[in-house]
């Protein structure tokens, strides 16, 4: 039987952009939509019919953001963010709206294209994330954090806390392997999923860092998520 094409939609007013972004995954063989405002963006993408979008922030009628924030609630589809500025807070924005990644223009296309496919396995289960590889129904407790993987929550003090889907595979991922030390491009090709690596380990230290401010008391002295220079990051 033949398999069904993976579909993309691109969310993208320039029009010269959205045209070589189709171009490009159309010729590794998925199908995409092209979506040139926000409106239509936003309804596309609440159809529920894509494997993946690609959702620049800069948009008419409805930003990208807004765009993430309302998929998000209701479907787990992967969203790679294109911002056009080196804005820290847009990529942290993204991030906390619950993007798997983003990628700040100009970017590669090979990169890109390495990073859709990479999303597209992991959402579609061809690849199962390590971090959830063994007793997924287990807690792992440490100290006063509580994670429960049955129930896909963490708690610290008894109390839920709310973490995007990135931060939470990170903190599992971590949490299982305590005690190892892990570098960025190890914990994009662990956690991410992505097996080539490209350089732009930032996705991982904003995560990290989004993912400090909810669980640690002092994230600038952090207790659960260490790091040690050169060697990565890790917990005890
Ligand atoms: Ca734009």
């Amino acid at each position: 039987m033949e398999q069904r094409k993976k579909r993309i939609l691109i969310v993208e007013d320039e029009r010269d952009i959205a045209e070589i972004l189709k171009y490009n995954v159309e010729k590794q063989g998925y199908e995409a939509e092209v979506a040139c405002d926000g409106e239509k963006g936003l309804a596309l993408g609440l159809s529920g019919t894509f494997d993946l979008i690609l959702l620049d922030v800069m948009l008419p009628k409805v930003d990208g953001f807004e765009i993430c924030r309302r998929v998000r609630s209701r479907l787990e589809t992967p969203i790679i963010m294109l911002t056009a500025r080196e804005e820290e807070n847009d990529k942290i924005l993204g991030l906390d709206l619950g993007a798997d990644d983003y990628m700040t223009k100009p970017f590669s296309l090979g990169e890109l294209i390495s990073r859709i496919k990479a999303n597209i396995r992991r959402y579609s289960g061809e690849t199962v994330v390590k971090a959830q590889q063994d007793d997924d129904d287990g807690k792992i407790v440490i100290d006063e954090l509580e994670i429960d993987m049955s129930a896909y929550s963490v708690k610290k003090n008894g109390e839920e806390i709310s973490l995007s889907k990135q931060q939470y595979e990170l903190l599992v991922f971590l949490a299982k392997n305590r005690g190892k030390k892990f570098r960025q491009d190890a914990l994009l090709e662990a956690v991410w999923g992505y097996d080539d690596y490209y350089g732009d380990v930032r996705t991982v230290d904003v995560t990290v860092a989004r993912l400090r401010k909810q669980i640690e008391d002092n994230p600038s002295e952090p207790k659960f998520i260490k790091n040690k220079r050169g060697m990565g990051y890790y917990m005890d």
